[in-house]
């Protein structure tokens, strides 16, 4: 048999770090070479449409179609100077990546040749034949076309030879079809409501801007060792292979040296990522080998999913430029530790207050304990969407796996946070309504120490945690968009102060002072959502039974997580703020547990033939080779001395042989129950089949061709090796 496994070992093995050219100029320079930004628009757009453009950016005031015209011409303009050929409208479909179709700037110019063209009409607006997008039925049901519109809030850029407008992509007949339409209603939402709350304590403030930093965790495999790995290549993950005997133990990776190729890799990104106006500034190992994770400076929640879904992009093709693929799957090796996405959450104002951060004076504590209280609320109602929010077939298999965080959301605030909280809703009324009289300047609320920003007192195990000045939601994962969690996240805190006004307000109407109001409210808050606050350890079995108790969401079912989306608050919830409608939601729904179906199914598929195409013929192969060595001693010993030399050989021969018919059974078997399953028409309970019946039969053949790895000869072995995916950089 040849072997195409040492070839690739050996090729990757040798391979040195593709040479980045060291550019001369420094980052302040080069930043956003490639990004139509307010310094372009400003050299290339006529004043008074400059003006329009930055009062649409900072003031979300409406995009007047009379001036898309000479937007239109400007960028062209700043585009050809750059080479650039084509357009695209870039936008987000309801799979991972992002989508685009190019066309060309030219057109007919009448007089029999061509020229670049670029109208406002095509830059504003454009019909998509999207129907090969998922849709959960919206436009089937509805209207054949949807079509996508110009974000004017997140700057177009330039990739290779092609000018990318960000847009939004919806139905003719007005339903959100991508993430980005649901989000930048959230993010309304939630910035008028957090604004209407603010002036309870500085009326001066005009603007909130909701915030996302996210940390972007993935993994690096040699390309050679990866194309040899069909199951790498068709699911993202690694549908077999036994654990190396080193793994992450010594846990020498984390912020260990980087790799020298993998240097190569990481700087070319950066340097591309930063022409790219991506703010890109940390990087580092890590926990597990060949693991890694990439930062920006936080930035407006829009901006920061866009840069991350162009940062994905970005990894796969540089990537490969490294002789490197990017694995942005969730779960690519089991045993080992999983990718996720940290996205840092905060809310702050147009004069730089970040809402969630401690202050000073009574009166900044108060308006950050507000703050974050209602953030708790908000997850506390809506534990299970946030759940469902970040919850995919592939990012199942790292939530309640004793790593990242569990499958149950709940909150950790740290000592001190926990401590001022509890001491709130301790105080008797008297003692806070009596200092609350005094203008509320002497509030019985503890000085917050500065320590507090530091941030020290973390706990890894929480998926949604207080670190200083933001919440990090840890659950997202690594190759999901962000939008998903922010649009939920952001929708539910909306809801949630524009209760917390209403409850104010009412009090205001009965003669309440408005900050004892406000003290009042939040007691009550405190109370109300202390089941979502927890600080032990969250992987513990204890947990699970107590979250239960408290009422916390404890599915772990993916497609019935996916549930949460059509719960009457959930619709409410979305409803009232504007961001999604049932119609909406339930299409969704059908798209996600489509999506999951699909990814079980092909996983399925490419197991039945990597087990009759590799494992079978190779486990058969090296039983022969056996039973041919049993044979051989029989003839040249004499037959009591043949059985003892040969028992150890009698031995495997017997193990391969049932693990290879245990597997072709269950190969079998998983078929039948495939054939099943897609019989069933309705998509949720399609989904569950795949859930119930068809996932665990992947786990349970995995558990033999791992055990017939560590039997089988190594030279026969076809696939690459743990050892080899994960060591060989
Ligand atoms: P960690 O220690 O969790 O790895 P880092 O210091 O690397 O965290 O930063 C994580 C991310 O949080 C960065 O993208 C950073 O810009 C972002 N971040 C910091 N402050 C805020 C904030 N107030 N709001 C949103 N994101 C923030
Ligand atoms: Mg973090």
């Amino acid at each position: 048999m040849s072997n195409l496994r040492f070839k690739v070992v050996e090729e990757a093995f040798h391979k040195k770090p593709v040479d980045v050219p060291h550019l001369q100029e420094r980052p302040s320079e080069y930043f956003a070479k490639y990004v139509f930004n307010r310094e372009k628009m400003f050299k290339y757009l006529p004043s008074k449409v400059y003006a329009k453009m930055i009062d649409v950016i900072d003031n979300g005031a409406a995009l007047d179609r009379s001036i898309a015209d000479e937007v239109a011409a400007g960028m062209k303009k700043w585009a050809v100077e750059m080479g650039v050929t084509h357009y695209t409208h870039w936008f987000q479909p309801l799979t991972e990546g992002t989508a685009e179709k190019h066309d060309a700037f030219v057109e007919h110019d009448g007089k029999g040749g061509m020229l670049e063209e670029f109208s406002g009409k095509l830059l504003v607006q454009q019909e998509s034949d999207g129907s090969s997008f998922p849709n959960g039925g919206i436009r089937n049901t509805f209207e054949a076309r949807g079509y996508s519109a110009w974000d004017p809030s997140s700057p177009v850029f330039i990739v290779d030879d092609t000018l990318c407008i960000p847009t939004i992509f919806i139905a003719y007949t007005g339903e959100s079809l991508d993430y980005k339409a649901p989000l930048l209603k959230a993010l309304q939402a939630v910035t008028r409501a957090a604004l209407d709350v603010m002036h309870y304590f500085d009326p001066s403030v005009k603007k909130i801007v909701s915030y996302l930093g996210w940390e972007q965790e993935y993994f690096l495999v040699d390309e050679g060792l990866y194309a040899a790995r069909p199951d790498l290549l068709l699911t993202g993950r690694t549908l077999m292979g036994h654990e190396a005997s080193k793994n992450q133990q010594l846990e020498d990776h984390y912020f260990g040296a980087i790799p020298s190729r993998v240097a190569a890799f990481m700087k070319d990104l950066e340097i591309q990522a930063l022409e790219l106006g991506i703010p890109v500034k940390t990087r580092h190992n890590e926990v597990a080998p060949n693991q890694f994770e990439l930062a920006p400076i936080y930035e407006e929640c829009n901006l920061a999913v866009d840069h991350n879904m162009l940062i994905m992009s970005l990894m796969r093709k540089i990537a490969r430029n490294h002789g490197f693929r990017v694995l942005l799957h969730e779960k690519p090796f089991k045993g080992v530790n999983g990718s996720g996405k940290h996205n840092n959450w905060s809310l702050g104002t147009d004069t730089g207050v970040l809402l969630m951060a401690p202050g000073k004076t009574a009166e900044e504590n108060l308006r950050f304990i507000t703050f974050v209280v209602n953030t708790l609320m908000a997850v506390y109602h809506h534990n299970g969407l946030l759940k469902a929010s970040i919850m995919s077939a592939t990012n199942a298999h790292r939530l309640g796996a004793h790593e990242a965080p569990p499958a149950i959301i709940s909150s950790f605030l740290g000592t001190q946070l926990s401590k001022v909280l509890d001491h709130l809703e301790e105080s008797s009324d008297e003692d806070l309504i009596s200092l609350a009289g005094k203008q509320g300047m002497k509030l019985d609320i503890p000085q917050i120490p500065e320590l507090l920003i530091d941030n020290t007192d973390r706990n890894r195990t929480s998926p949604f945690a207080f670190t200083g000045n933001r919440f990090e939601f840890r659950a997202p994962g690594s190759e999901a968009n962000c939008a998903s969690a922010m649009i939920a996240l952001n929708a539910a805190v909306a809801e949630q102060l524009i209760t917390f006004k209403k409850d104010i307000d009412t009090l205001i109407e009965q003669g309440e002072p408005k900050i004892s109001a406000i003290i009042q409210v939040i007691r009550r808050y405190i109370k109300e959502c202390k089941p979502i606050r927890f600080d032990g350890n969250g992987y513990s079995e204890e947990w699970k039974q107590e979250a239960a108790r408290r009422g916390l969401d404890c599915e772990t079912s993916c497609p019935v997580i996916f549930d949460n989306y059509l719960k009457p608050e959930t619709i409410r919830m979305f409803e009232s703020t504007g961001v999604m409608n049932r119609k909406e939601l339930e299409a969704r729904n059908e798209v996600k547990w489509e999506m999951y179906t699909k990814k079980i199914q092909i996983e399925a598929r490419v197991l039945g033939d990597l087990v009759m195409n590799h494992i079978v013929p190779v486990a058969i192969e090296y039983q022969t080779k056996l039973i041919d060595n049993t044979y051989k001693m029989k003839a040249i010993f004499p037959a009591e001395e043949a059985a003892g030399l040969s028992a150890e050989n009698i031995a495997i021969i017997k193990e391969i042989a049932q693990h290879t018919a245990f597997i072709k059974e269950q190969v079998d078997a998983m078929v039948e129950a495939r054939k099943v399953a897609n019989r069933i028409a309705e998509v949720r309970e399609k989904a569950v089949a795949y859930h119930d019946n068809i996932a665990p039969m992947l786990e349970d053949i995995r558990y033999h061709i791992d055990k017939l790895e560590l039997i089988i000869d190594d030279q026969m072995w076809t696939l690459p090796k743990y050892r080899e995916l994960l060591f060989i950089r």
